[in-house]
């Protein structure tokens, strides 16, 4: 019975908060955003308290340390779904979450595993959870900006857009004393209009992803491992989901594969600041008019 509780709990918040990647644009049209009284409530827990770690043989394998710089230029571009570089860089992103009980984990494993990630959160689990924001950041990895209550925002006036995206930095702010640099829309979805203005008003590029293992339809957490190693290649931006226990089962071998596969793993400011250097190298030699 408590099993099913669980399981319950789990479909039900799997529903509500759908995906950065739900293909099925009527569900992201047709869903609003979580009303208020809603949005207060706690989290129900879709931890998985039953899943332990599997023992890897032999040890870990480590993310080298890299002191790369992070300051991408605005320049850069509008939005990105991966960027165009040679060494086998990755930048795993992890959105929809803070979560109580599975942003933990998945920061032990990170941490073992000295992997720096980019989080895309929303800022009223950020509200419920700071002191797992604070984390994060103390941690090392990055911050992004994912709304406040994950709503669709390409069927949002720029006003109420405007909003989301204010009210989930000040929550980062006050959590953790950063300032997201980047969004991610949730559902990927934001006209081109709207991702223009965004990054002349508040500086935020839009961030997609060029790898979705579609894991917030919970296919398994060796399907989700599979889908993530075969689709990588130099460059990507990894989609994937710490809301969902199941994902966050499904990080030690996806991470300790990419790792073995010789993927370094940044955050996606550091990915984006290795743009501007090759635009620049391009540049110079480029012959001059
Ligand atoms: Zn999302």
């Amino acid at each position: 019975m408590k099993f099913a509780a669980h399981f319950l709990a789990c479909w039900i918040l799997g529903t509500t908060l759908g995906s950065c990647s739900n293909a099925d644009k009527s569900t992201a049209s047709t869903s609003s955003p979580v009303a208020p009284s809603e949005s207060a409530a706690p989290v129900k827990s879709p931890s998985n308290p039953t899943y332990t770690t599997p023992r890897t043989t032999g040890p870990v394998p480590r993310n080298p340390s890299m002191h790369l710089p992070a300051n991408f230029s605005k320049d850069a571009g509008v939005s990105f779904s991966r960027v165009s570089v040679t060494d086998p860089y990755v930048a795993m992103t992890f959105d929809d979450g803070p979560h109580p009980k599975n942003t933990p984990r998945l920061l032990d494993m990170l941490r073992e595993r000295n992997i720096k990630a980019t989080f895309y959160v929303i800022g009223r689990n950020v509200d419920l959870y700071p002191a797992v924001v604070r984390r994060i950041v103390a941690e090392g990895h990055e911050i992004g900006n994912h709304s406040y209550t994950h709503g669709n925002l390409s069927k949002m006036s720029d006003d109420a857009v405007r909003t989301e995206l204010t009210k989930t930095r000040d929550a980062i702010v006050r959590a953790a004393g950063v300032q997201p640099r980047t969004l991610r829309p949730p559902y990927g979805a934001l006209l081109q209009r709207q991702r223009e203005w965004i990054h002349s008003e508040m500086n935020y590029p839009t961030i997609l992803w060029s790898v979705d293992p579609r894991d917030w339809q919970r296919p398994g957490p060796s399907v989700v491992t599979s889908r993530i190693l075969s689709g990588t290649t130099p460059g990507a931006i990894v989609l994937s989901h710490d809301l969902h226990a199941p994902t966050v089962d499904a990080m030690p071998a996806t991470l300790d594969g990419l790792l073995r596969k010789g993927y370094k793993f940044v955050t996606v400011s550091q990915l984006l600041a290795m743009k501007p250097a090759e635009a620049t190298a391009q540049a110079a030699n480029t012959p001059a008019e």
